[in-house]
């Protein structure tokens, strides 16, 4: 640490109880999709995070009990000391690198729906499950509660055993019993636990209390706390309950990690929270009251905004989920004075997606998240050339600015060559688009790193055809070009029966609108077979452009993909705002002159909407016509990537290009492996 930084504020110590962290960056609890199912690579994604100079790096909500059991998503398990040693692994890489380890117990309460276990779910009072299974839990008497303590407790004993510095009780996200007991319209109960704020806190005083008593003398005891639910008076609010919280528990915990919730509103997109640090408001409340340090989010990602946090007294710990998958090196950026090296979380939710699919976490910004362990990769370091080679990257969007990234990494010479005027691809077309501005991102981090290097050569308005390319000479190939969204109607919901499109009907693509074309006058029939965000988008900007737009989806929900990143609900309820006339259940079956045919999803009854053009978001082309060409010169290396090979997510590019550029010059049959690592249960009889 120089004095000359800064930032130096940020590198200061901070005492958590018992235990002290070496600075102030702060890796709060966030879910991987690995958790007790796959604890190597789990203990590897926070191993990385400590090497990238956070002081405390915390792991995923932790079942304490099998009466809490999240199955089938991976969070984190410890029921019992049988989950120690894979906990343990976690502990030890953290530790590896000089960063204390927290862990954040919980008990779901009636968010667990115990489907592995059949287990009774539990509540602070009668009601059902908080998803659409089937089930209802019991409202816990005086015994259960007394039990649930005891299991928190020995939790924290294991979780000490298991090497933990920092001990949470966590009552936030609306996902946990702790929080549940405080909820008024969660909690009907007439004796100590219910009714008043006093004994609606007072099962989580005694959490708090508990684990002091159990683990406080090594041992820091984290609160995490959602001290507002974002619904007005219909919740909890900062400015009445959720304050008075603070104030009956102010000196209680070792540490006050706070937040907003639901995950949704915690974890919100730039698409619906464009603002960084949009907790900022909620946080300033509760350092007035409590002596003990703060730890709060928001999407922290820019110095400067730390700093100002920390000098106004808002926060004493800087704390990040997503910033940090994002760049698991930003406090060592900072500390180094390489600030225009962070890589910028985008607010995308696609890590988030990771969790709710149960699948392991990935990251649409930094393609090594969750890949630490399993390909051995590390954000900031990459394995050197192996030869003298010249490489030549064709389509500058997502898959080519990584592989172009990458390869100029390793020190290769590179070309890339974009055929438009502009580099990005359809990031760059698709940030312009409401709602993705920050999307950018992907393209300024790649652009800004490819600039600095001496061995790599950018060029625009460089459409290439296969004798251009024999023409450079260059041996080794790989070509992004990306897709294009088909016109025909071609899609997921219409593989059987293709729609009849009339030749003379307007018809446009998301390429155009990107394009910039607008659709003629008249009402806009907007068809998504692709249920994520595209066809969203494209309805809010021609209804803000004042369109009027009929939005059709075959899904019951409008962009139902977009449940996995949080998203759904905000983009239904933007589209009614605007008046756009949602149609779901409904595939296309025809577009003629100034119409459109739909029929029902369920039971096939055909309906005309009268629209003077269609936009058809439903499948994408590959553009494969330079690869076709490529193929009969004598290259030694010709190899598809991103969209053009299959096209999907930003984050499947990224990656894409990014393993191109590792396995480059590797042996096949050793690259060929990494898709076979994985964690493989253990057959030893464990009863
Ligand atoms: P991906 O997501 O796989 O990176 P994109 O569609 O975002 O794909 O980007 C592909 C890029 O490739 C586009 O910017 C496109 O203009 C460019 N491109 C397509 N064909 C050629 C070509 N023959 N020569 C150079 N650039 C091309
Ligand atoms: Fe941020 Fe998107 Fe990466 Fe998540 S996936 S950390 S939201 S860039």
């Amino acid at each position: 640490m120089s004095d000359a930084n800064p930032y130096a504020m940020l590198l200061e110590p901070v005492q958590i109880g018992p235990v002290t962290a070496r600075n102030r960056f702060y890796q709060v609890p966030h879910c991987t999709g690995l958790g007790h199912l796959r604890p190597r690579a789990d203990a590897a994604v926070r191993g990385m995070k400590a090497e990238g100079g956070w002081a405390v790096v915390s792991n995923q909500e932790t079942e304490i009990h099998p009466t809490s059991d999240l199955s089938p998503y991976a969070e984190g398990r410890l029921w019992d000391a049988r989950d120690v040693p894979a906990l343990r692994l976690m502990t030890d890489a953290v530790h590896a690198h000089g960063a204390l380890a927290a862990i954040q117990l919980v008990h779901n309460g009636n968010h667990a729906q115990n489907l592995l276990t059949r287990a009774p779910v539990l509540a602070p009072s009668e009601m059902s499950v908080d998803t659409t299974h089937p089930k209802q839990a019991q409202a816990m008497d005086k015994a259960d509660i007394r039990e649930f303590r005891r299991w928190h407790r020995e939790a924290a004993l294991r979780a000490k055993d298991a090497g933990f510095d920092i001990i949470y009780v966590y009552a936030g996200h609306n996902m946990t019993l702790a929080q549940h007991f405080m909820l008024p319209h969660m909690n009907q109960r007439s004796d100590e636990y219910g009714g008043s704020l006093e004994n609606r806190v007072r099962l989580t005083r005694e959490l708090l209390e508990d684990t002091h008593e159990a683990v406080g003398d090594s041992c820091a005891v984290a609160l995490r706390f959602a001290i507002d639910e974002m619904m007005g008076a219909g919740g909890m609010q900062v400015t009445e309950e959720g304050r008075a919280i603070v104030e009956l528990l102010a000196e209680l915990p070792d540490l006050w990690d706070v937040n907003v919730a639901d995950w949704s509103n915690d974890s919100a997109t730039t698409r619906f929270q464009p603002e960084d640090g949009y907790q900022n408001a909620f946080l300033s409340h509760v350092k007035q009251i409590t002596r003990k340090p703060v730890v709060g989010v928001g999407r922290l990602t820019s110095p400067d905004m730390m700093l100002s946090m920390v000098n106004k007294g808002i926060v004493d710990l800087i704390g990040a989920a997503r910033p940090s998958i994002a760049d698991p090196f930003i406090p060592k950026k900072i500390e180094k004075g390489r600030i225009d090296e962070i890589r910028e979380c985008i607010g995308c939710n696609i890590c988030v997606s990771s969790d709710n699919l149960g699948i392991p976490i990935r990251c649409t910004q930094n393609p090594t998240m969750g890949e630490e362990w399993r390909r051995g990769w590390h954000p900031e370091i990459i394995a050197p050339k192996k030869s003298n080679a010249d490489t030549l990257v064709v389509g500058g969007g997502p898959a080519g600015l990584e592989c172009a990234m990458q390869l100029a990494r390793r020190g290769y010479q590179v070309t890339l060559a974009e055929a438009s005027a502009e580099l990005g691809g359809r990031v760059t077309k698709e940030s312009k688009l409401p709602g993705l501005a920050a999307w950018s991102r992907v393209v300024d981090y790649r652009l800004h790193d490819l600039k600095q290097r001496g061995n790599v050569q950018l060029f625009t308005d460089s459409r290439l055809d296969g004798d251009q390319v024999a023409e450079l000479g260059v041996e080794h190939v790989f070509v992004a070009t990306g897709s294009l969204w088909r016109t025909d109607g071609m899609g997921r919901s219409t593989q059987r029966h293709v729609p009849q499109i009339e030749q003379s009907a307007n018809v446009l693509t998301p390429d155009d609108i990107m394009n910039g074309v607008l659709p003629p006058d008249g009402p806009v029939m907007i068809y998504d077979d692709d249920h994520i965000y595209l066809a969203g988008v494209i309805a809010e900007k021609l209804a803000t452009a004042g369109y009027q737009v009929v939005f059709v989806t075959p899904e019951s929900l409008v962009s139902a993909y977009s449940i996995n990143t949080l998203e759904q609900p905000r983009i239904q309820a933007r589209l009614m705002e605007l008046g756009i006339d949602i149609r779901c259940n409904q595939v296309l079956t025809a577009v003629q002159g100034d119409m459109a045919r739909i029929c029902c999803a369920f039971t096939g009854r055909e309906m005309d909407i009268p629209c003077a053009s269609t936009i058809l978001v439903t499948e994408r082309q590959r553009e494969t016509t330079l690869y076709d060409g490529l193929r009969g010169l004598r290259l030694k290396t010709v190899e598809l990537i991103g969209d053009a090979a299959s096209p999907g997510l930003i984050v499947d590019a990224v990656f894409a290009g990014h393993r191109a550029a590792r396995d480059f010059e590797r042996p096949k049959a050793e690259a060929d492996q990494d898709w076979f690592r994985r964690e493989i249960i253990d057959l030893e009889e464990t009863r």
